[in-house]
């Protein structure tokens, strides 16, 4: 048999040559790893013969042995299990060390990929595979992969050193936590922590962490009745849910030992993280409070615990948190534990450390150097989890200073940050959120890695592979959305933090058009990749982007500062639909009306022009295209259908002459519907626009932008007079709703924070004004079903605005709902009978709703009772209580009860108050429920 084989290898030696790893599918090449090594060694030898296979179409054989042969091995081992990279330690440069250190080296005529431990040579064989061969594994589902093929490859001679920048590199998994790619993924970019599964952890030689969640320090509630005295002791009394514990008692302590050291064992752990229950209720017993110092209970504690573990298991090592009442920094010394983690997650995502405008970032550091004075720290960081919905966040230049940062600080020994995964099988590709987060991903473990790698760098890199001849386009425009995002003024910190806000400041019209703009140049370019295989891969990858950039745009047109947006009735009479006047720029004026409907094949477009405007006279020509030389009044729209594409131009004057064209281009001629219709003063256009025609069919949910101007002098317009830049106008939704139901005006003088829930309100078919700050109410107001006004103080309120635009609208038939606190109303309805007491103190805990009245406020369309509770920390006491009816009230402690909503008719409408903070649900699933159930409630 070995003869055979030492022929075999002479016969192809001569025939490929010295230094050729392969050649026409072909190799005289073999992987070795040592006998005695574990499946670490193994997977690292199937991951090599693999991807070598993918490349090359050779067949790498794996050889398990420690006779290694003169020429052509590949030896795959560390200093440990392998004899042959023992004796060539010096060599490779090999130590032992706690941190992750790899070698690729040409040894003679063979090819070391070695490392100082198991995971350390698995990742030599990615290294050798990613630097010399070109593989990339830039995300987590199988596409992510690119194994370019190769018919011939002459190994170089190869001298390489590379080490872990941080002992502990860790993106942990949350959503679809059992995703099994995720292990590979980051095992490839040399991550060694990555979520609980422990096949994967155990086979890529990851660090082993204990299985479950870390609030172990607590009981069973169960145990309560046979062990009352392990349980808190509070008020006098041990409570069931003391659950976290007596630890001053043995008992307790005893049984804990036995809990966490199970847990430890069938984890096959050699690290653990422990802390107590997930409630702040902490035994108040005269041992467990001998010390003041509340963070120094638990960390002397624990260290007790571990001490205790360590003579069952001596080997297991120990971190700590830093959470609830022990983020404070203990006065006491912290003894047993490697390291404590430190959550950063009230650092600011958008501004780097040193920025001096960023106080944010200033106190979040300031904390951390604190701890990094008492104890080795670890990071728990949250940098993935900051938009919900989650969005893409190009905030590489923020990741890669903080990871310098911590690098320079020396003592910070593990980073983790939560990274969201989605169900690739059931999330369509551009709402997954590890696909959304794929670029920052891959750049934050490249950086854990290697600290000093250049962003720009790897960003260009991931281009030329992932947009093959679009890299130039693409590149201009990861880059200008980074930019945008690093010079914002805006700070972002915490998560799940609505993305409304921030798109203000993020998404600027200028970078709407550049992406426009180099999406439709990257998609010409792909056009002409003549290999179909490439183009698609290509194209799907900028569609990719391109529905990742829209979801961005979707936003920002959702979170202007004064905003319109209608849900497009399926309907083609305007007459129950609502309108919304054509203003000036100033909104003092109104020249006219528009209305909009949609059916499955058109877009219908309603547009009232009133006299006593100065217009330009004529009625203009009626020859195509030429509607704009003629001297006349004119009705103008502009149409973005947000996908991308160039925005549509129409135009009809009062001879019915029409203009249309996309964006500039007027040999642009699409078969489309108008009339128009005269008095002897007024004129009416009504259009009909095809999706057909435009090109354009859109779903139920879909958003277009729209604007409608008429050529009066000066110029008005819905929402108000704009040429040539539909992104900024109104945005229509398209609703499957037969009528739209009602129209909201939302007027927010509390904050500058844009409503998460406006979106909703579409989707439930309300069309909605909003606007920033009393001051800002236009003159001109649509006609609208509701008016919401949220406030902390009056004097903000500029009084001609709520009673010569507000209450003539309420007296006409809409509901006002003001979400107030103490306020002066009987000052502003100048009526003594509205005269409204307010108290915040003395409600039963927790807040519950008492009572809701009966009818259609209850439960029609939606179940108040859900939606009202919590109610607010706040009562109200009117002066006139039978000039209110009360909605729904809650108990105070002294058993009397008061309304926290209560309503009032006023003219043809109604008044509605209530407070903000909690008794105004902020969740869309409770506010839509509240103004759907008040509007019906109005109309009972
Ligand atoms: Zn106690
Ligand atoms: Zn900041």
């Amino acid at each position: 048999m070995k003869k055979i084989i030492t022929l075999f290898l002479l016969v192809t030696f001569s025939a490929l040559g010295g230094n050729t790893f392969f050649d026409k599918k072909s190799t005289n090449w073999s992987i070795y790893i040592p006998e005695s090594s574990g499946q670490v060694a193994q997977y690292a030898a199937e991951e090599l013969r693999d991807t070598l296979k993918k490349i090359s179409g050779a067949d790498f054989k794996i050889v398990k042995t420690n006779q290694i042969p003169d020429s052509n091995a590949i030896v795959i081992g560390t200093l440990k299990n392998s004899k042959a990279v023992a004796a060539n330690a010096t060599k490779l440069k090999l130590a032992a060390s706690k941190f992750d250190q790899l070698a690729i080296y040409s040894v003679g005529k063979n090819l070391y990929l070695a490392g100082n431990r198991p995971r350390a040579a698995l990742y030599a064989v990615y290294r050798f595979l990613q630097s010399q061969l070109g593989v990339r594994w830039f995300w987590v589902d199988s596409d992510g992969e690119f194994t370019p093929k190769k018919s011939k490859w002459e190994l170089p001679q190869l001298a390489i050193n590379e080490t872990g920048g941080f002992r502990e590199r860790d993106m942990t998994p949350v959503g679809y936590q059992s995703y099994v790619a995720m292990g590979p993924w980051a095992s490839r970019n040399m991550l060694n922590c990555y979520g609980k599964r422990l096949a994967i952890r155990d086979k890529t030689g990851a660090i082993k962490q204990h299985i479950g969640h870390g609030h172990q320090v607590a009981l069973s509630r169960k145990l309560f009745a046979k062990h009352p005295e392990w349980f808190s002791l509070v008020n006098g009394k041990r409570i069931p849910e003391g659950y976290a514990g007596c630890w001053s008692n043995p008992e307790f302590t005893k049984y804990m030992v036995e809990k966490l050291t199970a847990i430890a064992k069938k984890s096959d752990a050699e690290i653990a993280c422990y802390f107590p229950a997930d409630t702040m209720i902490r035994c108040e017993c005269a041992k467990c409070t001998k010390n003041p110092d509340a963070s120094s209970r638990w960390f002397q504690y624990y260290a007790k615990l571990i001490r205790k573990i360590h003579k069952k298991m001596p080997d297991l090592r120990f971190s700590g948190i830093a959470y609830m009442e022990y983020r404070d920094i203990p006065t006491s010394p912290i003894e047993e534990l490697d390291y404590v983690k430190y959550c950063q997650s009230d650092r600011c995502y958008i501004h780097k450390f040193n920025d001096p405008n960023c106080k944010l970032n200033k106190k979040s550091l300031k904390e951390l150097q604190k701890w990094m004075k008492k104890t080795p720290v670890g990071i728990y960081g949250y940098h993935f989890d900051l938009l919900r919905p989650r969005m893409y966040i190009p905030f590489w230049n923020m990741l890669a200073d903080e990871i310098k940062t911590y690098k320079k600080f020396g003592n910070i020994i593990y980073i983790k940050t939560e990274f969201t995964l989605s169900h690739p099988g059931s999330t369509k590709r551009e709402d997954r959120g590890h696909m959304l987060m794929r670029l920052p991903g891959y750049i934050y473990a490249q950086m854990l890695w290697n600290p000093d790698a250049d962003v720009d760098a790897i960003l260009k890199d991931w281009c030329k592979y992932v947009y093959g001849p679009a890299k130039g386009e693409l590149l201009a425009y990861h880059r200008a959305m980074a930019a945008s995002w690093d010079s914002q003024k805006a700070h972002a910190s915490y998560y799940d933090v609505p993305p409304n806000g921030i798109a203000k400041s993020f998404i600027s019209d200028k970078l709407i058009t550049l992406a426009d703009k180099l999406f439709k140049k990257a998609t010409a370019k792909i056009a002409k990749v003549t290999d179909e295989k490439k183009r698609k891969r290509y194209l799907k990858e900028i569609e990719f982007e391109k529905n990742v950039f829209n979801k961005w745009r979707k936003v920002r047109q959702l979170s202007k500062a004064e905003q319109v947006a209608i849900c497009l009735s399926k309907n083609t009479s305007f007459k129950n639909v609502p309108t919304f006047p054509l203003v000036n720029k100033a909104k003092t004026k109104s020249s006219g009306t528009v209305a909009m409907s949609w059916t499955k094949d058109a877009l219908h477009i309603q547009v009232n022009c009133l006299p006593g405007f100065k217009t330009r006279g004529g009625v203009g020509s009626t020859e195509r295209d030429k509607t704009f030389g003629g001297k006349s009044d004119l009705v103008e729209i502009f149409i973005n259908p947000n996908d991308g594409s160039e925005y549509l131009h129409f135009a009809v004057n009062p001879a019915g002459g029409i203009y249309d064209a996309k964006a500039w281009d007027v040999s642009w001629n699409p078969n489309w519907k108008r009339s128009v219709v005269k008095t002897a003063t007024e004129w009416r256009v009504t259009i009909e626009l095809p999706f057909k025609e435009l090109g354009k069919i859109p779903k139920v949910g879909d958003q277009w932008s729209i604007v409608v101007n008429r050529y009066t002098s000066p110029f008005s317009g819905f929402p108000s007079p704009m040429f040539h830049n539909p992104s900024g106008g109104a945005l229509i939704q398209f609703s499957n709703k037969n009528l739209p139901k009602h129209s909201l005006l939302w007027i927010n003088n509390l904050n500058k924070r844009v409503p998460s829930f406006l979106s909703k309100l579409l989707v439930n078919g309300w069309s909605y004004l909003y606007c920033e700050g009393a001051k800002n109410v236009p003159i001109q107001l649509p006609k609208v079903n509701m008016i919401i006004l949220t406030a902390t103080r009056w004097n903000d309120i500029p009084k001609a605005v709520f009673t010569q635009r507000l209450l003539p609208m309420v007296k006409n038939g809409a509901v006002l709902l003001l979400e107030i606190n103490g306020a002066p109303l009987a000052k502003y309805f100048n009526d003594e009978s509205f005269k409204m007491g307010f108290q915040e103190r003395n409600i039963v805990s927790p807040r519950k709703v008492h009572w809701i009245t009966s009818g259609k406020f209850a439960n029609t369309p939606n179940d108040m009772s859900k939606a009202l509770n919590p109610p607010p920390p706040a009562i109200y006491i009117p002066k006139y209580p039978k000039k209110w009816k009360n909605l729904a009230t809650q108990k105070l402690k002294d058993g009397s009860i008061h309304p926290f909503l209560l309503a009032r008719p006023y003219g043809k409408g109604l008044v509605v108050v209530t407070k903000y903070n909690g008794g105004w649900p902020r969740t869309a699933s409770k506010v839509v429920p509240l103004i759907n159930n008040i509007m019906e409630y109005s109309c009972e």
